[in-house]
């Protein structure tokens, strides 16, 4: 008996007085109970506190795009067959029998969370996460984008050699028909090993306004060609080494706009891409671990209430390890030492082969324990770490199947010792190209979501706010990121269950649910 009915495509409604369905919206009120700590003379006072919010999610998804920057790389390729091959329902036959299109290894599309309890058999209903508000079906989602190198899609898939030859065989009309836009390639930024497939390039070999515009063009025209209403641009190509963040080049938005225009050597490609995006007023997510986001980038976006998330997915060695060391400290246990080796023979393992952009993916490996290092105060003294080392090593001959092993040493009761040694065998692509959609999804419903003061803090502060958005660093999508970007000033959290509950519980918020709790005290108190 509920006043809207729910579209078909949505799996259910919430009967509340804090929950309004109209034909265009979903709108709740929200209340955000936090606790406020006073630190006096080492002790504390916590007063829980009650925040109003009212959020309106945009019901109609309209028809998404996607550009991605390093199209034809192993994730492009991987991503594009991907979508095909669950578009048209394919199976393929490999030596261990047939397989099906699946989007394992998306947290939206392979993953449920819990709803709520049975009414009548008070058993859990847990649903699909991709249901907890309307999302967008990766199915449903136009692909395109740029590459530096010029090969066609079933070209690039075969110098990729990461799909079954028979699924490839299936896809291999449709691939062999997209191909990747010219490029802008700074040959300073990536390996030199990389410059003998630059053969897709725009003229000039520095940042420049001409660049800014072309890219801005191209988004346009994608989004014009395919009808979208909106288009999400997503860096997947080679990690670039480390920008200077320089006075007056690229500290403010202003010496960032008038550094591209003098053609400073220290803009970047991915830069330049993202500078684009802010200026088309489209999402522009970071999947490599390079400093993209140089303050001058992060301000311009914020000046712009564009979107930006980032650093690199999170796919295979740092996604257990931010698993692992959350579950190692939470449980008391010190850990002490962490070595991480890598050997992988794909092409990011060549370009990663050059001392440069290796340094950018030691930093972005390297910081994603420090938050629950920190949280500990009762394992470690104020700045004291365990110590952490990254290895990465090129070997051609494994290919895209990653090798990731690590050593985590950890101090137990009484002076013992636990060592756990884990290998880990990451088909690298396929398990990136699931993150890929994932932050697609994410991203795209972050731009139909809008927040406003609830009404007790709307009458304090004199009426009704304008809604506006979320704040333009997305770090609600760092789930999926290694080095997750955040607002300044505002905490990096890489515990994998934190950032998962983060995702969910944000979601749950928009349509007036609880943040999902544990305690089950309907199974413990009757
Ligand atoms: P890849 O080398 O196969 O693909 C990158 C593509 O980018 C190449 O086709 C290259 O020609 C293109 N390229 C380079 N510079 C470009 C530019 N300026 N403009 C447009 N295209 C450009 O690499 P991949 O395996 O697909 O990985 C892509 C990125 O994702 C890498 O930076 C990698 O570090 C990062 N990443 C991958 C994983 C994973 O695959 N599991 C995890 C984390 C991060």
């Amino acid at each position: 008996d509920t006043a809207v009915k729910s579209p078909k495509s949505e799996l259910f409604t919430v009967r509340s007085p804090n929950v309004t369905y109209t034909d265009k919206d979903i709108i709740s009120k929200y209340t955000y109970r936090t606790t406020e700590v006073n630190v006096t003379d080492g002790k504390y006072i916590a007063t829980p506190k009650e925040t109003l919010y009212d959020f309106k999610t945009e019901r109609n998804v309209g028809k998404v795009g996607v550009m991605l920057v390093g199209l034809g790389g192993n994730n492009g390729t991987t991503i594009t067959a991907g979508i095909l091959a669950n578009r048209r329902n394919l199976t393929w036959e490999t030596r261990e029998g047939p397989r099906a299109a699946n989007y394992y290894g998306s947290v939206i599309m392979g993953s449920t969370v819990k709803l709520g309890t049975d009414a009548k058999t008070n058993k859990e209903i847990n649903i699909p996460l991709h249901d907890m508000l309307p999302m967008a079906h990766p199915n449903d989602l136009v692909i395109g984008g740029w590459d530096i190198s010029s090969l066609d899609l079933a070209a690039a898939a075969d110098r990729a050699k990461v799909l079954e030859p028979t699924l490839k065989q299936l896809v291999r009309k449709e691939l062999a028909s997209i191909k990747p836009l010219p490029s802008i390639y700074y040959p300073d930024f990536i390996a030199a090993n990389q410059e003998s497939r630059a053969d897709n390039v725009v003229p000039g070999s520095k940042a420049s306004s001409e660049h800014v515009e072309h890219i801005r063009k191209d988004i346009r025209d994608f989004k014009a060609t395919h009808s979208l209403d909106k288009v999400i641009v997503l860096w997947t190509a080679n990690t670039e080494r480390y920008a200077d963040v320089l006075p007056g080049v690229n500290d403010t938005s202003a010496n960032l706009l008038a550094s591209i225009e003098s053609g400073h050597a220290e803009i970047a490609p991915s830069t330049v891409f993202a500078v684009a995006s802010i200026l088309e007023n489209v999402p522009f997510i970071n999947g490599s671990p390079q400093n993209t986001f140089v303050p001058g980038c992060l301000a311009l976006a914020s000046e712009k209430n564009s979107f930006l998330g980032g650093d690199d997915f999170k796919s295979g060695q740092t996604k257990m390890k931010s698993a692992l060391v959350d579950f190692l400290i939470n449980a008391g246990i010190k850990l002490t030492s962490i070595a991480s080796y890598n050997h992988l023979g794909n092409n990011d393992g060549k370009n990663l082969s050059s001392q440069a952009q290796f340094r950018s993916k030691e930093i972005s490996k390297s910081n994603v324990v420090d938050d629950m290092v920190e949280a500990n105060t009762v394992l470690y003294k104020p700045g004291e770490k365990p110590d952490h080392t990254v290895v990465i090593k090129y070997m051609p001959a494994v290919g895209d199947n990653k090798r990731a092993m690590d050593e985590y040493y950890a101090e137990i009761f009484l002076g013992g010792h636990q060592t756990i040694f884990i290998s880990n065998v990451c088909e690298d692509s396929l398990l990136a190209a699931p993150l890929i959609i994932d932050l697609i999804l994410v991203a795209e419903l972050m731009t139909r979501i809008t927040w406003r003061a609830g009404r007790k803090e709307q009458e304090s502060a004199g009426g009704k706010g304008e809604w506006k958005g979320f704040h333009s660093v997305l770090s609600v999508l760092s789930y999926m990121l290694k080095a997750p970007v955040v607002p300044e000033g505002t905490p990096v959290i890489n515990s994998l269950a934190r950032q998962r509950g983060c995702m969910v519980n944000v979601l749950r918020a928009c349509v007036g649910l609880e943040a999902e709790g544990d305690m089950g005290l309907e199974y413990k108190l009757f």
